[in-house]
Order: structure tokens, then C-alpha cells, then sequence
């Protein structure tokens, strides 16, 4: 599709708006209005906010799709798992926050009518002596607004996300950790005098697997060098590898050359429903990288973006440093402050499985302790 800015009109302008207003974005009009108009723009802006989407106040195509998904009401069509094309919209996130309530494992959250999702509905109906069909119809509809939910907002998943990393236990052995490097081959990334992001990440993504083999983790990346899956693909990478965790790396640019720092970003929405464990990886590397290379800290963030929102095991988005800014290019550059962010990555992912047990400040954990800690588990 095309993507529709600002001074745009036509029949795809008039749609958009219609959903907009429908949303109580924009206020109700008499007659077709097909102008992308500032007030238009500001609603733009104003969904994207909400659904931690980028927020430039165009509609490309994750808006597009957001928007889409959005006009989907639980009830107003079936759901079925279609593996070919899985169902999306909010209708299959409600579904699935429903039979989480209830205490089904429909897995995250996210909107999308996968395998879990269905596997999810079918032991609800099987419970509650419907037909066991995996399709979402009037019938299950009907019986899930009649069941008066245990808990609210989606917390079990969340809960058992956390009990999943518990009893697998402190160590690192046997956890599976994919790395995504960003961009690749034709797609350079951030390019500046001749650093590129793509590259820089490969050769971070590789000194991190060297690290994560050794103290016994299983580290694969999600891309060889010469290549650029699009973020689907490296979702459904992770998912088909059963990842423990799934760290993607980037560099990030401004127009103003001022701009520097780190920043971590995890799944959520905007409102409310967010993955804990994600959310607790981000802040743990976030934290460390922040504490052990000086970067400027810039926060963490809940975001839809593809990887984190199709991916089924926690996923953290790390944009390290700035390339547009002299200072982080420079940093960047440095193949051992590569080191020192691989290390500190290392050190946070080991942090995500004590659980808090065994803290050492941030900052002061080596890697040298990270693979003590391995071996005496391990005798
Ligand atoms: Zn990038």
C-alpha cells in the first residue's frame, strides 16, 4: 500500500477516517469527508500513541493494520485458528485476555489467533460442555461474557511467563537464547561516514554468542551475515527454535546530532497489557549496559513492533547508542566497548534467572563471575 500523509485524500483517506471516528478519535461528521486534514493527522498521531506504535502522524503499513485490527469487536465475526493466515484484531486479543481470566493459557496476548490460542479455547469449551471446535462463535461468545472473570487485565500469562523461568532455574545452561542482529545485507541500517548498523550488530550479535556458548547457554542467530529476514520471519524463527529469549540489536539515528543514548523496548500496549518478563529484561540490561558504558540512559519502552509482538518467548529490542552522534559513533566504533556491551548483556540475561537471588550491584558482576557461578552449579 501506499503510505497516506498529511494533504492526502480519496476513498482510502475517507476509510481511514471512518475508523478513526469510529474509534472516538475524530468527531462525528454528516457526509463523506475524504481529507487528510490537520485535526485528521492529530487523531493519527493520537492512535499511535496508544498502541505504542511509532508515532509520525502517517498511516503506513503498521498503522494501517493497527487501525484494521482495531475494528474488530469480540462477537462481530468467528475465529479460527487459520495457520496459513492467522486471524488478527482486537476481537482475538480480547478472546485471548478472556481465557487467560479464566485461567486458559492462550499465551500472550498479542492479537494473534495462533496454535496456543486455539489449544487455549478448545479446553475452555471442553470444560464448559460446549462444542469443541476451536472456533470462536456466538456459543463460546455467549458463554464467555456470562463467566464472571477470577482476575482482571491478563495477569495469569504473566504470572506463568514468571513460573516458567523459576523452575527452569538459575543457571544458564540449556537456555536458549536467539540474537538478532538488525538489518542486514542491502538494508545497512543507520549508515554514517561509513559505519553502518547492520554491520556493527553482526559483529556485537557474534561476541555475545562467544560469550553465551561459553558459560552454557545455546545461542543462535537469527540471520547470517549476508542476510535480511523481515521481522515476521525472525519472529517465527525464535518461535520455531523454542527460545528462552530473544535479544535484537540495533543503533539508532536522530536529525539532531545531539542525540545519544541507550534504550531497551519490550511488548505492551499502551493499554496495559504487557509482558512482565520482558519488561524485567529490559530494565535489568538497560540498567547494566547504562551503569558499565556511560551511554546516555533514555529509559525503557512498551511497543507493538512486529518481532516483539509475534515472537511467544520474551523479547527485548536493544537500540545501543546513537549513530548520528559523534560521541556514541566513536564509542561504537571501539570493538572493545563492543565487549563491554556483550559482557553487560551477558551479566543482565544471568540477573533475569537468579530472580533477584545472589545480587551483586549492577555494574560489578564480570563475566569471569557468570561462568563461576555456572561451574559450581554444575558440580
Ligand atoms: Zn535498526
Amino acid at each position: 500500500m501506499r503510505v497516506l500523509r498529511r494533504g492526502d485524500g480519496g476513498p482510502a483517506v475517507a476509510e481511514i477516517r471512518s475508523t478513526l471516528t469510529a474509534l472516538g478519535l475524530l468527531p462525528p461528521v454528516n457526509g463523506v469527508v475524504d481529507e487528510f486534514d490537520p485535526a485528521m493527522e492529530h487523531a493519527v498521531r493520537t492512535f499511535q500513541q496508544q498502541r505504542g506504535l511509532i508515532t509520525d502522524g502517517l498511516i503506513g503499513p503498521a498503522t494501517y493494520r493497527a487501525l484494521r485490527d482495531a475494528t474488530y469487536q469480540l462477537g462481530g465475526r468467528p475465529l479460527a485458528y487459520l495457520v496459513s493466515a492467522p486471524i488478527t484484531g482486537d476481537d482475538v486479543a480480547t478472546l485471548q485476555e478472556r481465557l487467560l481470566e479464566l485461567g486458559y493459557d492462550a499465551g500472550r496476548p498479542n492479537g494473534v489467533f495462533g496454535a496456543q490460542t486455539e489449544a487455549a479455547l478448545r479446553n475452555f469449551q471442553r470444560d464448559y460442555g460446549l462444542t469443541v471446535d476451536g472456533i470462536c462463535g456466538p456459543e463460546t461468545v455467549r458463554a464467555l461474557r456470562q463467566l464472571s472473570p477470577r482476575a482482571r487485565g491478563g495477569r495469569p500469562v504473566l504470572l506463568r511467563e514468571q513460573e516458567r523461568v523459576r523452575r527452569s532455574g538459575p543457571r544458564l545452561t540449556g537456555k536458549r537464547i536467539v540474537i538478532d542482529p538488525g538489518h542486514g545485507a542491502q538494508d545497512t541500517g543507520v549508515s554514517v561516514d561509513g559505519v553502518n548498523e547492520s554491520e556493527l550488530m553482526w559483529d556485537l550479535a557474534r561476541r555475545l554468542e562467544g560469550r553465551m556458548v561459553a558459560t552454557g547457554m545455546e545461542a543462535l542467530l537469527s540471520r547470517g551475515p549476508d542476510q535480511c529476514p523481515d521481522e515476521a520471519a525472525r519472529a517465527q524463527f525464535a518461535n520455531e527454535a523454542g527460545a528462552d529469549l530473544v535479544l535484537s540489536l540495533h543503533s539508532d539515528a536522530n536529525s539532531s546530532p545531539l542525540a545519544q543514548g541507550l534504550a531497551c523496548f519490550h511488548f505492551g500496549t499502551g493499554n496495559g497489557a504487557t509482558s512482565t518478563l520482558g519488561e524485567a529484561m529490559a530494565g535489568l540490561i538497560q540498567r547494566e549496559l547504562t551503569k558499565r558504558t556511560g551511554l546516555r540512559d533514555c529509559g525503557t519502552h512498551p511497543k507493538t513492533w512486529e518481532l516483539l509482538r509475534l515472537t511467544r518467548c520474551p523479547a527485548v529490542r536493544i537500540e545501543i547508542g546513537y549513530l548520528s552522534n559523534t560521541e556514541d559513533r566513536t564509542r561504537l566504533s571501539d570493538p572493545a566497548f563492543r565487549d563491554v556491551v556483550a559482557e553487560g548483556i551477558v551479566v543482565a540475561v544471568k540477573r533475569l534467572y537468579l530472580l533477584g537471588e545472589n545480587d551483586q550491584p549492577t555494574g560489578s558482576f564480570t563475566f569471569a563471575d557468570v561462568l563461576a557461578h555456572e561451574l559450581a552449579k554444575a558440580e
